[in-house]
């Protein structure tokens, strides 16, 4: 017999926050008691699509409502920008609202001022204040991507829930070639590299580079160039990862909470103006973390993405970490 999960959905004409509690009711939120990290992306600077603090602090609402003890957190990034140090984090997450005096709770960078983490595999290693938790909420803003085609719950987990280490060996597989045939010597992937990883010459220094993909961006002449199939790899990998940390964690109860609305082509680590490949749909929750990402894609139209956008689903659900049958459950006040 196929089993169908259920996916509860709120469109966005009924309005969002008037219907977050329910949504949240059905999507079993009784059942996040302790203390409960929402993990949320709080956006690069200049960003403006993340998950709003007003959401985010209804769900908090929703969960002291429910009997949780809810903090809002994320990780520090890979790459040298404005959430690169959990000081620098703090800073940008306060200048776009989400302060513990607004939210009503703490707001924890949950790989603390360096690296604190539990390591469960020689790759994965899972931000400490997540470990420490009794359950998790994920909030996840669905967007396209550039490199993993689509960013909804999966990416949110095993890109966030991590240290920078485990966020490196993911980005790995998309480490640009450099063809020195088509190399002007303009010197522009030197100058925007974070990590020392190109010589004078041009080459790459393969055990620098993160993959953070920033100079094959600049690179106008085509010399250096994503490889083909790091969509496909770079999914696999979100798999592998979420797989990694939801087995892991000492506690089993999360709910996924996905946003689809502002959806950009790039995920909020994008500083872009924004941009729209889809109009506002409503926010989907459900407990299974394949059938939400794959409602997601599904809602906005798998032809609106660069390339195949549930290579990571149908890798997660090859995992055992959720069902591809799902029914889509409308809820309202
Ligand atoms: S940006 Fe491209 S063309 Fe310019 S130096 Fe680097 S590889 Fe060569
Ligand atoms: S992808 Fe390019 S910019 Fe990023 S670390 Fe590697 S060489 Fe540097």
């Amino acid at each position: 017999m196929v089993t169908m999960s259920k996916v509860y959905f709120v469109e966005v004409k009924d309005g969002i926050i008037e219907n977050l509690e329910v949504l949240l009711e059905n999507a079993g939120v009784s059942n996040l008691t302790g203390v409960a990290a929402v993990k949320t992306h709080m956006g690069e600077r200049k960003n403006k699509t993340f998950v709003k603090p007003s959401h985010v602090k209804r769900i908090v609402e929703v969960l002291k409502i429910n009997g949780g003890d809810p903090f809002v957190t994320d990780t520090t990034t890979m790459y040298k920008g404005k959430r690169y140090t959990a000081m620098d984090y703090y800073r940008t997450a306060f200048a776009h609202g989400f302060l513990p005096s607004y939210l009503d709770c703490p707001v924890i960078i949950a790989d603390g001022l360096k690296d604190e983490a539990v390591p469960v595999n020689e790759q994965v290693e899972i931000a400490k204040s997540i470990y420490d938790s009794d359950a998790m909420l994920v909030v996840s803003h669905a967007t396209g991507h550039s490199a993993s085609s689509f960013g909804g719950a999966i990416k949110n987990v095993a890109m966030g829930c991590v240290t920078k280490r485990t966020k490196i060996y993911q980005h790995e597989v998309t480490r640009p070639i450099w063809n020195p045939d088509l190399c002007t010597d303009c010197d522009k992937c030197r100058e925007v590299c974070q990590f020392d990883a190109i010589t004078e010459d041009h080459e790459l220094i393969l055990e620098n580079c993160v993959g953070c993909e920033s100079c094959s961006y600049i690179c106008e002449s085509g010399a250096l160039k994503s490889p083909e199939d790091e969509s496909e790899k770079l999914q696999k990998r979100l798999a592998e990862v979420t797989h990694a940390v939801i087995r892991n964690l000492p506690y089993s109860n999360c709910i996924f909470v996905n946003f689809l609305i502002d959806i950009t082509p790039f995920c909020d680590c994008a500083e872009f103006a924004p941009k729209y490949i889809s109009p506002d749909i409503g926010v989907l929750a459900s407990n299974d973390i394949v059938a939400v990402d794959l409602a997601t894609i599904e809602l906005i139209g798998k032809q609106e993405f660069q390339g195949d956008p549930t290579v990571q689903v149908r890798e997660a659900y090859r995992m055992g970490l959720g069902e591809l049958e799902y029914e889509v459950v409308n809820v309202r006040l």
